[in-house]
């Protein structure tokens, strides 16, 4: 199972008192927090989306209802974490996040950075690897009339790839399936290498496509 999918997922809550701001998995000091049946973060929704969209997975409301009361009031990060096992059960890793997040009030700026390291450490990928953005909606429309908040992931894109627990490898390979089996059979624990498409985008255990450098990992 090799190369890049692209997915793509939307959210819009309604804002309302009495209810927390929670965007990312971070809550945010504000009078009115997001409505909904689980904590309602709406970017961390929008993502789980995008991501499930790039394997043809389905949506969220398939995989927790609104219906069911065991989602009620649910920490969102923890169903991203059931998301993201599901996509790796299937030999594929997260890439990369690219999100908007469309809220009129408050300023989310001084949050961004904590967001995009929640997310991070949730999915087991770094920070660099997300990227959140915020803007206003120019008062237009629900948004910007501070009725709600939306959250648009334009890619989530995931490559194929799995991990494999080996001894370095050397030598050229044309073939990921190919290589994965080599270092597999070399059999030493301890050193561990991804393998993902041709051309190893985002790649951390290795540093060519000829197979040499494989770094030691957790
Ligand atoms: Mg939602």
């Amino acid at each position: 199972m090799t190369g890049i999918r692209i997915g793509n997922g939307y959210d819009i809550h309604r804002l309302g008192v009495d209810r927390d701001l929670i965007l990312g998995g971070v809550k945010i000091p504000h009078r009115l927090g997001l409505e909904g049946h689980s904590d309602a973060d709406v970017l961390t929704h929008a993502i789980m989306d995008a991501l499930l969209g790039a394997l043809s997975l389905g949506d969220i409301g398939h995989y927790f209802p609104p219906t069911d009361p065991q989602w009620a009031g649910a920490d969102s990060l923890k169903l991203l974490e059931q998301v993201n096992q599901l996509i790796q059960a299937q030999g594929w890793q997260v890439s990369n996040i690219d999100s908007v997040v469309v809220a009129e009030q408050p300023k989310l700026k001084p949050h961004i950075e904590a967001m995009r390291d929640r997310l991070a450490t949730t999915l087991g990928i770094a920070p660099d690897q997300v990227g959140v953005k915020a803007t206003t909606n120019e008062k237009l429309g629900p948004t910007g009339r501070e009725e709600g908040i939306a959250a648009d992931i334009a890619t989530g894109p995931i490559h194929g790839g799995g991990r494999v627990v080996g001894q370095p490898w050397q030598g050229a390979f044309d073939n990921v399936g190919d290589h994965a089996a080599k270092v597999e059979a070399s059999g030493a624990d301890g050193i561990c290498a991804d393998y993902a498409t041709e051309g190893h985008a985002g790649d951390p255990a290795s540093t060519s496509h000829n197979g040499t450098g494989w770094a030691t990992c957790d």
